[in-house]
């Protein structure tokens, strides 16, 4: 009898209490407490921003040097945060310690900025899919996930947009981008995307938005979203918890 009742007591909902901030531990937030969140480095508080990436500028133009000379493929990116403390802490800790709840409250922080930018947008200008940026098969494998497939997860079911996870896939494994210049990068990244066969009627006429945890140099976006427009995609954006300017 004592044993059926313990079953009994251990398969019953547990309460749900309330978690402390993932940041300064105060308790009773949900993940993380108005002032931590009020206090993340918003890119919105850069009033100079590129247009096209987002890079937070120091004077008023438009475009950074490197999107002027060297238009990229996608249109625009639309970004959280700078990848400065705690932003920096929170991503690390859920891409490479596999810590789910900084990835929800950052992916559900970024959703509620989407849908405040969609609200001033006509519906024809809006992506109509996700794509996140894929990662080779053996990395994933050994990482055990890939979080811009659970950051896109979380964002197609909060803005209601599909998610395409294998119409793109990464054909090599690239060495890491750490340390590398711009043009090793480039290079490095040439052939390492590509569409799946039979997939190009999933993105023809369709705009999309690629989605990233950090874009760094976007070199990963740029190719990636040439190769989805080439693949037929009217227009393609980024979607990004962070931008961090890199050394040139
Ligand atoms: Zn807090
Ligand atoms: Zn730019």
């Amino acid at each position: 009898m004592w044993n059926g009742i313990r079953t009994r007591l251990a398969t019953l909902p547990r309460p749900r209490l309330p978690q402390p901030c993932l940041l300064c531990a105060a308790p009773g937030a949900r993940l993380l407490c108005a002032g931590c969140e009020f206090d993340l480095p918003y890119l919105t508080r850069h009033d100079h921003r590129c247009a096209t990436c987002a890079l937070p500028l120091p004077a008023d133009s438009r475009y950074c040097g490197y999107c002027l000379q060297t238009p990229p493929a996608f249109e625009h990116c639309r970004v959280l945060g700078t990848y400065d403390y705690p932003l920096d802490n929170l991503i690390h800790a859920f891409k490479y310690q596999r810590k789910l709840a900084p990835g929800k409250a950052l992916s559900g922080l970024l959703a509620e900025l989407l849908r405040a930018e969609r609200e001033e947008l006509d519906a024809v200008e809006w992506p109509e899919l996700l794509i996140p940026v894929p990662m080779h098969w053996t990395r994933r494998l050994k990482r055990g996930f890939n979080q811009t497939e659970l950051l896109a997860a979380d964002l197609g079911r909060a803005l209601a947009l599909p998610v395409l996870s294998r119409v793109v896939r990464r054909a090599q494994q690239t060495r890491t981008q750490q340390g590398l210049t711009r043009t090793a990068r480039i290079h490095n990244l040439r052939h390492a995307f590509s569409v799946r066969p039979r997939a190009e009627r999933h993105l023809a006429g369709r705009r999309v938005a690629l989605v990233d945890d950090v874009v760094t140099t976007t070199s990963t976006v740029r190719a990636l979203s040439r190769l989805v427009r080439e693949a037929g995609a009217a227009s393609v954006e980024v979607w990004a918890l962070a931008r961090t300017p890199e050394p040139h």
